[in-house]
């Protein structure tokens, strides 16, 4: 990765002490993750052999409760990156008002070059080199980029064996059983047939939508006749879900696409049914009918109203950031705008939805998953929906009022919202 994302991420949080005058004491707690864990596991490949690979998980902040983040598998995956996305979990959980740290995971893999028995065997494996430092009221896990429900489901499964045996060994018994909530609530984003909750998969994309739409109460943009267009960097889990949920708003009219090979643009519109039956034949949108090829540098520089990145970190930056034409910048990915670039987009006046509340909705329903799971009830799709919507419409609300009152930016209010929420704790 060209830019040390570790690095941003300490710069903007300067940025923050300087404006809510933070004690210097409180700024050196919050520049360093309180546990850095480094582990080299085995896994057993298809012919046979054993292959170490690297991961660590980052314990950011627990100051409002148990560290929360996701697992990222990628071959980029770097230790900087990783304490980056885990700092980040801490100031969303603390934007969102919801009792959890911030933590997160990593292993550098490409995913895409194992076989389903070798990601499984990782996933495994990965799960056996962090378990004493994960559970339900210690540090809980969830999916990330190249994780899916199904990786989560493997490694809830080996954290329950692995917390069986420890047990056993303890007791010395060997018909020992463990309660659920002393095991299932480690790991969120797991299929709903193995204790996930309704709504999980979507819940990234429609709080950004939730948000989206007060965004735009409040914006220039709110009275326009025309439909409201929409560009979308990275239609992944969150991406491709946005591009759904806005192309079935009359409001908007998504008109790109892209993914990590290729970009698709249609001025009418672009059929997010043909995106995915695309996707699943060919592992792109590459292609699609009806489109016009793009390249991922051309869709952020589009004259559309809305721009998503929802892909990865660092897309908007100093050599770019003057092109960017949207009104309204929603940041779904974490990290897709660096400090420079920010500057560049305030100056023109754009609206940017910082990640820390963009992509929230994600772990806050990770957070319903770990209440339903350590009270083994369970809610339904509208109830977990309802309750989203009111934590992303409060939040916004939050974040604007904090922002109005420093005068600065959403990313500024965010930002000083989530620490001085954090440092409450801290002197309690
Ligand atoms: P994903 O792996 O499902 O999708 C990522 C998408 O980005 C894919 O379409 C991929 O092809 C594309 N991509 C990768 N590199 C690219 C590049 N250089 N240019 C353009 N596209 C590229 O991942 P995801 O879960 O959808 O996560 C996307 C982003 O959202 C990440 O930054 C992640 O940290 C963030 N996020 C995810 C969640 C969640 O619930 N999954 C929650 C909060 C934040």
């Amino acid at each position: 990765m060209a830019e040390n994302v570790f690095e941003n991420a300490l710069i903007q949080l300067g940025k923050v002490a300087d404006l809510i005058k933070l004690d210097k004491t409180y700024l050196e707690i919050l520049s360093k993750p309180e546990r850095a864990v480094y582990v080299n596991f085995p896994v057993k490949m298809d012919n046979g052999k054993i292959r170490m690979f690297q991961g660590f998980r980052m314990q950011y902040n627990s100051a409002r409760g148990p560290y929360k983040g996701g697992i990222r598998f990628h071959q980029e995956v770097s230790d900087y990156e990783v304490k980056a996305l885990s700092f980040w979990m801490a100031m969303k959980c603390a934007v969102v008002n919801i009792p959890l740290g911030g933590g997160k995971g990593g292993v550098i893999v490409d995913p895409k070059k194992l076989s389903k028995k070798e990601l499984e065997n990782l996933s495994r494996s990965y799960v056996r080199a962090i378990f004493d430092c994960i559970g339900p009221n210690k540090d809980i896990p969830a999916p990330d980029v190249n994780t899916t429900p199904e990786i989560m489901a493997w490694m809830s499964d080996e954290f329950k064996r692995l917390k069986v045996k420890s047990k056993k060994v303890k007791a010395t018994s060997k018909k020992l059983k463990i309660a659920d909530n002393e095991w299932l609530p480690t790991f969120t984003g797991k299929p709903i047939k193995k204790g996930g909750s309704q709504g999980r998969t979507e819940a990234t994309a429609l709080g950004g939508y939730f948000v989206l739409c007060e965004a735009i109460k409040k914006s220039k943009i709110k009275n326009q006749k025309s439909k409201i267009t929409v560009a979308v960097q990275g239609v992944g889990n969150v991406g491709y879900n946005i591009a759904k949920i806005l192309a079935s708003d009359e409001r908007f009219c998504v008109v790109a696409v892209s993914d990590s090979r290729s970009g698709v643009y249609n001025k009418d519109g672009i059929d997010l049914e043909k995106v995915m039956q695309q996707k699943e034949k060919t592992g792109s949108v590459s292609g699609l009918t009806d489109t016009k090829k793009i390249t991922n540098s051309e869709l952020l520089e589009l004259d559309v109203d809305v721009l998503v990145p929802a892909a990865i970190e660092n897309q908007i930056t100093n050599d770019n950031a003057n092109r960017i034409k949207a009104n309204i910048i929603l940041e779904m990915a974490n990290g897709p705008t660096t400090p420079d670039a920010d500057k560049i987009l305030y100056k023109k006046k754009k609206v940017v939805i910082p990640d820390i509340l963009a992509n929230a909705g994600g772990v806050t329903v990770s957070y319903f998953e770990w209440l339903q799971n350590m009270d083994s009830k369970y809610w339904s799709l509208e109830e977990v929906n309802t309750k989203l919507a009111k934590t992303m419409k409060k939040s916004f609300a939050d974040v604007w009022k904090e922002a109005s009152k420093y005068k600065v930016d959403l990313r500024m209010g965010a930002d000083a919202l989530a620490v001085e929420r954090i440092i409450k704790k801290i002197k309690k």
